[in-house]
Order: C-alpha cells, then sequence, then structure tokens
C-alpha cells in the first residue's frame, strides 16, 4: 500500500500539505479558508471529513485560518504543542472570531475554543502515533511562540516539514536528515528582498532576521548539510510572491544540487495558488 503525498498549496497568504497512509489521512497545517481547503481536496478526490488529524507547526495565520472551521465542524484531533494553542485561541478571538461569532467574546470564547475542539496537545521534541504514522516534533527558530517542524515515519518512507525559520539549527538539520521527501523553506532572494520598495525597513529585518524566514541560498546550504542517498524528493515551499521567484529558487537550489552531486534528488516547486502532484512513494 502507498503513501500519498500532496503539498495543496504553500506561501505567505497559506500552508497546507496532506498525507495518506492505510491508517491515517493528515493535514500538515491549514492555513486556507475551510472552503479553500476543501476545494483543494476535492482536486485529489478527498474531502475534509474524513481527516484522522490536523498538525500545526505554529500559529501564524497562513498556517491556521481554516483550522477552526474544519476542527470544530468536523471534530478533527488537532495535534500542537499548548503555546501554539493558546496563540492559536488567542488569534482566533482577537483577529477572526469575534466579528463572525459573538459567542466567543470574552473568557467563554476561551473556554468554548478550548472544549469543542478535540486538542491534542504534544511536547516539542516528543513524538506520537496517527494510525500507522509515528510524527517526530522538533523546535524551529521562528518569531512565533514555539514553532516546530514535523517528520512524519510512514512504512513507505519519511517525510520532512521545515518551514518558516530564520536559520537552520544543528538540532533541525538532524531531525531533517532522515527525510525521503523534505518540504523545506525557500522563502526570497536576499537582494530582491533587500530592495523591495513596498516593503517596510522592519519587516524585512523580520524576514531576514535569525528569527524570519530562509533565504534562497540558506535553503540551499540546509539542502547540502542533509544530503543522503536516501532523500528522493525535494519540495521548495513557502516562496515570497514579491521577493523571490520560482526560477530563482529552483535555479539556486538546482546549482547547489549540481554542485554536491546530488542527481538522484527530485526538485520541485511548491506554489501558492495549485495543489502540487500528488507524490505516491
Ligand atoms: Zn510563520
Ligand atoms: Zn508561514
Amino acid at each position: 500500500m502507498s503513501v500519498k503525498f500532496t503539498i495543496l498549496g504553500s506561501g505567505s497568504a497559506g500552508n497546507c500539505a496532506y498525507v495518506e497512509t492505510p491508517d491515517a489521512r493528515i493535514l500538515v497545517d491549514a492555513g486556507f479558508s475551510p472552503l479553500q481547503i476543501r476545494k483543494r481536496l476535492a482536486t485529489i478526490g478527498r474531502t475534509p471529513e474524513n481527516l484522522s488529524a490536523i498538525l500545526i507547526t505554529h500559529e501564524h495565520s497562513d498556517h491556521i485560518s481554516g483550522l477552526l472551521g474544519l476542527a470544530d465542524k468536523f471534530q478533527i484531533p488537532v495535534y500542537c504543542n499548548r503555546e501554539t494553542q493558546d496563540a492559536t485561541i488567542w488569534t482566533f478571538k482577537t483577529k477572526w472570531a469575534s466579528k463572525k461569532n459573538p459567542m466567543l467574546d470574552g473568557l467563554d470564547g476561551t473556554e468554548h475554543l478550548k472544549s469543542k475542539i478535540n486538542w491534542q496537545l504534544f511536547t516539542t521534541g516528543a513524538g506520537f502515533e496517527i494510525g500507522d504514522v509515528s510524527i517526530e516534533t522538533f523546535s524551529v527558530p521562528h518569531d512565533a511562540q514555539d514553532p516546530v517542524g514535523f517528520l512524519l515515519r510512514t512504512a513507505r518512507g519519511n517525510i520532512g516539514f521545515a518551514t518558516d525559520l530564520g536559520h537552520t539549527t544543528k538540532l533541525v538539520l538532524d531531525r531533517i536528515r532522515p527525510a525521503n521527501v523534505l518540504v523545506l523553506e525557500s522563502n526570497h532572494d536576499v537582494k530582491m528582498l533587500q530592495d523591495c520598495p513596498r516593503r517596510a525597513w522592519s519587516l524585512k529585518q523580520r524576514i531576514l532576521g535569525r528569527h524570519g524566514h530562509l533565504s534562497n541560498v540558506a535553503a540551499a546550504e540546509a539542502a547540502a548539510q542533509i544530503m543522503s542517498a536516501g532523500l528522493r524528493h525535494l519540495y521548495l515551499a513557502h516562496l515570497s510572491r514579491e521577493c523571490n521567484t520560482p526560477e530563482i529558487a529552483e535555479h539556486v537550489m538546482a546549482e547547489q544540487l549540481h554542485h554536491i552531486g546530488a542527481t538522484h534528488v527530485r526538485l520541485q516547486l511548491a506554489a501558492q495558488e495549485a495543489p502540487c502532484e500528488t507524490l505516491e512513494i
């Protein structure tokens, strides 16, 4: 029985990926509207109703905006750490929920969100199982409360997620090294970001900082450091719309793979607007 993997979309306007094994149907992040996630799942013949779990990396809206709608309506278990749970609840209460749903105002709103959602809290660094998938969690440096990356171990191979990180740490590299399929952030071209007239200086500092986002060159350096014969599929993800192009991101990584002789790796780019082709491993 194969394992199927589809990046439903990735970028600063939303991130969501789908992993299916014989015993588990898992979303990694839910950063599009519930309707948009439903539409994108429909392109691969799936629906949100029978998801086994939603894993959340961190509370930024491009990772959680569809979470409440999906998890509440279909009682899908949500896996995250406590800091992310608290920050997610706060975000829903302050940014969106109170306008659309007065019931969520005040303390009752917090209790409602805590009790109505099937939260499954993990401690960062600890592992857990969903069906036949073993999930490892690891801390990543990013400006959220307790952001994490994931390594999903399946019978057919390991799928790693490392997006939203300002730099790579030894821990991150060690945890994603066993990946056979890796989703790696390649957010921006440093020069395009520095030259971008529409970005405030403070935002540029945030993105470029140690807790911001990984540049194309930093992603390429990370790839060289974790390269193994087992890494077969590399997806560049979370590309900036204004400060990167798919061509530049692909070129920088392809040069690196060529340079280190990693000709066995299939390089692909995740897009914001449409799902990637489903990978079967
Ligand atoms: Zn983020
Ligand atoms: Zn993000």
